[in-house]
């Protein structure tokens, strides 16, 4: 077994200690006697750092426990030769993800008992992230005004600046101090964490050693997951970070329409609903455009001068190119003019991404998605439809009137 120097003292950065294996392979790693090094483990993620004997240095990248209790650093393969079995090292951890971490792990502690206080929701799992922070709360709901005050007594018990200890109890004894929750490992020995007259806690986590050093305990979201809410928030550094970043970006949204911050929303509300207005707007517009559009083309169309087979009436044939009308608008336009008794539409687009556009009229013996297949296999483009409306794409704009006569001189026409 490892000793584990940051179970007594979380602020020892620096360390001696003697190699006890040195392991090679794809993750070459390396065993110590004694470390001050924090294996991931209950939610709380690794330290990084360095290692340093005769031979040189080598920089701990990943710290994991073996299931006997081992510590095991894995170092960067290109310091591999740096490490010896037997060689005393002098260990150095990064002193600013470590506070990090112990501001995390240490707020967590603070949050899960305001909830378990105020609420008896108990937290059932913890997970520490490289941004943020989640607990889960089992529990059939959780309320905003419930979020908010669970986060003003964490951070009361913050600004009290409460002593945080650490002390070593039997599992029996353990039984017997009321702590909040009781490991499920068999261990005979425990460790617990001790925030003075607010939550006692079994843990083998680096802790802050006031709750001061926590800083600010911020709450982020609230989510539904199965085993209850998820809460995430952020502690200390994280939590500045993290409202520095909301400042500027409401800053920037604010700005855009020159009001203050708390009016953002409501700016944002009244943006959204005139959005909403003008797009049902233009909605109506384009309609009556393409109503006028498939008016004037029905119109202005001559009947095709032949007669239609066995003396039935002959068709008109409308033929329009948009070139500042989108696919969306012109389909409009084809389905108005099929409306129209006797009538074959050819209608392209070289807006955007040229496309074609076929329709008819109900009475009319023509199957446009006939017409729109040919067209396509003459460019080799993609198109369908049905045998009353079909569209088809254009790779170059530039042939949409030339396919359109192509198909009005068409036998099946
Ligand atoms: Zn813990």
């Amino acid at each position: 077994m490892t000793k584990r120097l940051y179970y007594h003292d979380t602020f020892l950065h620096e360390f001696e200690g003697t190699v006890t294996d040195v392991i090679n392979g794809d993750k070459p790693a390396v065993k110590l006697d004694q470390t001050a090094f924090y294996p991931t483990s209950g939610g709380q993620v690794f330290d990084t750092g360095t290692i340093k004997g005769d031979a040189g240095e080598a920089r701990v990248e990943q710290v994991e426990e073996t299931e006997n209790g081992e510590i095991v650093h894995y170092i960067n393969p290109a310091d591999f030769e740096n490490v010896r079995p037997g060689m005393k090292v002098r260990g150095t951890i990064d002193t600013f993800r470590r506070r990090d971490h112990m501001q995390q792990h240490s707020g967590q502690h603070v949050l899960s008992a305001a909830f378990e206080r105020l609420y008896k929701m108990p937290t059932v799992s913890f997970h520490m992230g490289a941004e943020t922070c989640t607990i889960d709360l089992a529990t059939a709901g959780v309320n905003d005004e419930q979020l908010k005050k669970a986060e003003v007594l964490a951070n009361q018990i913050v600004f009290e600046n409460r002593p945080v200890g650490i002390r070593f109890v039997s599992l029996d004894e353990a039984k017997t101090l009321g702590l909040r929750k009781l490991p499920d490992v068999g261990k005979d020995e425990l460790r617990l964490i001790d925030i003075s007259d607010f939550d006692l806690c079994a843990c083998g986590g680096t802790h802050v050693e006031t709750t001061a050093q926590i800083g600010m305990i911020l709450v982020r979201k609230l989510e539904k997951v199965k085993q209850g809410y998820r809460v995430e928030f952020v502690c200390g550094d994280r939590a500045l970070r993290a409202a520095r970043k909301d400042f500027e970006a409401l800053t920037q949204a604010a700005a855009l329409y020159s009001a203050a911050l708390g009016e953002v929303p409501a700016n944002v509300r009244k943006s959204l609903e005139e959005i909403k207005a003008g797009q049902k707007q233009q909605h109506k517009l384009m309609e009556e455009l393409a109503e006028f559009w498939a008016e004037r083309l029905v119109q202005t169309t001559p009947l095709k001068p032949e007669e239609g087979l066995n003396g039935a009436p002959g068709i008109k044939l409308v033929k329009q190119v948009f070139a500042d009308r989108d696919l969306g608008f012109i389909k409009l336009v084809a389905q108005k003019v099929a409306k129209h008794a006797g009538v074959v539409a050819l209608l392209g687009t070289t807006q955007g991404q040229a496309a074609l556009v076929f329709s008819r009229s109900a009475d009319v013996n023509v199957d446009v998605s006939a017409l729109m297949k040919e067209a396509m296999a003459s460019i080799g483009g993609r198109g369908g439809g049905s045998k009353d409306l079909a569209q088809g794409g254009v790779p170059e704009a530039g042939k949409v009137a030339e396919l359109i006569e192509q198909v009005a001189s068409s036998d099946r026409l």
